[in-house]
């Protein structure tokens, strides 16, 4: 037990997409907080690299493509070889396809539930064997404001995120006993790679803020204080939560 409920010092954090955007945002947190990091994204994460590191914190990218199962066991492998154990797993990697549901491909159903749904499934089972074995762990899996409402255009991720919903209980349901907390976190409509199209798009963009009780878009740090609570001792007794973070939209 740390001194301080949200201290990291001494907890291994793996993020998933954590090279930039929500991500990055969220590893820097974490490290700001003590914890040492994990990247992987099929892209490198030098700049959270440094970031991490210029924080005092170890630092490791891993590249792999987690729109597939096969890279699972050699990442989580490394990762407790060469940064000694892993205590915290956050689910942040996911993608977005935009088109009618009329129109929409079997292509982008099959790419955005790969990475969203099915690859944050069998890595958190992997990991979560891991956490059991070890007495504990934290599993944060980032959500969407679309794993509560419906959306538009993007039937494959609104799917996909009531799905990590879903999970988000019933792994809680099965692990909470065995001293692994596993909670979500629902960001609102923030500042990222993700979001660029709708920002692009003057009547969205002005709707959308309209909406917003913060009267602004979320940037990449303002999910930083929800992922420390959710990864540090201070949640030791929240299990099955999806904790929004979305300058009051749902609130609306
Ligand atoms: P982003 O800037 O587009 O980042 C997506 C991240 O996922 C990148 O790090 C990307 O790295 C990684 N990724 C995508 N496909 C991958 C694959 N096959 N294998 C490994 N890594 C992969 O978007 P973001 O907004 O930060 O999104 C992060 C998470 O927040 C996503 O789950 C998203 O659905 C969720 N979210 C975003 C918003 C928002 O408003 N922005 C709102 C709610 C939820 P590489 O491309 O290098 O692989």
């Amino acid at each position: 037990m740390t001194s301080h409920p949200f201290d990291l010092q001494g907890k291994v954090a793996l993020v998933t997409g954590g090279n930039v955007g929500l991500g990055q945002g969220i590893a820097v947190a974490l490290a700001q907080a003590g914890a040492d990091i994990v990247s992987v994204a099929r892209r490198p994460s030098e700049e959270t690299g440094e970031q991490v590191r210029a924080l005092g914190r170890r630092f490791l990218s891993i590249e792999a493509d987690l729109g597939t199962l096969e890279p699972i066991p050699q990442l989580l492998a490394r990762t407790l070889e060469e940064m000694g154990g892993l205590h915290v797993l956050v689910n942040n990697a996911g993608i977005i396809r935009r088109a009618d549901a009329v129109d929409f491909s079997e292509e982008d159903w099959d790419a955005v539930m790969n990475v969203n749904l099915k690859g944050t499934f069998f890595l958190t089972q992997a990991v979560g064997k891991h956490f059991i074995a070890q007495g504990g762990g934290k599993v944060i899996n980032i959500a969407s404001m679309l794993s509560f409402q419906g959306g538009i255009r993007v039937p494959s991720y609104t799917a996909s995120k009531s799905g990590i919903a879903g999970l988000t209980r019933l792994l809680a349901n099965e692990w909470a006993a065995k001293g692994v907390c596993v909670n979500a976190i629902a960001p609102g409509y923030m500042e990222t790679d993700n979001t660029t199209q709708l920002r692009a798009d003057a009547d969205r963009n002005r709707s959308i803020l309209e909406r917003i009780p913060a009267a602004r878009w979320g940037k990449p740090s303002d999910l930083g204080g929800a992922a420390v609570f959710l990864a540090s001792a201070a949640s030791d007794y929240v299990h099955g939560a999806i904790l929004p973070v979305d300058g009051g939209w749902l609130a609306r």
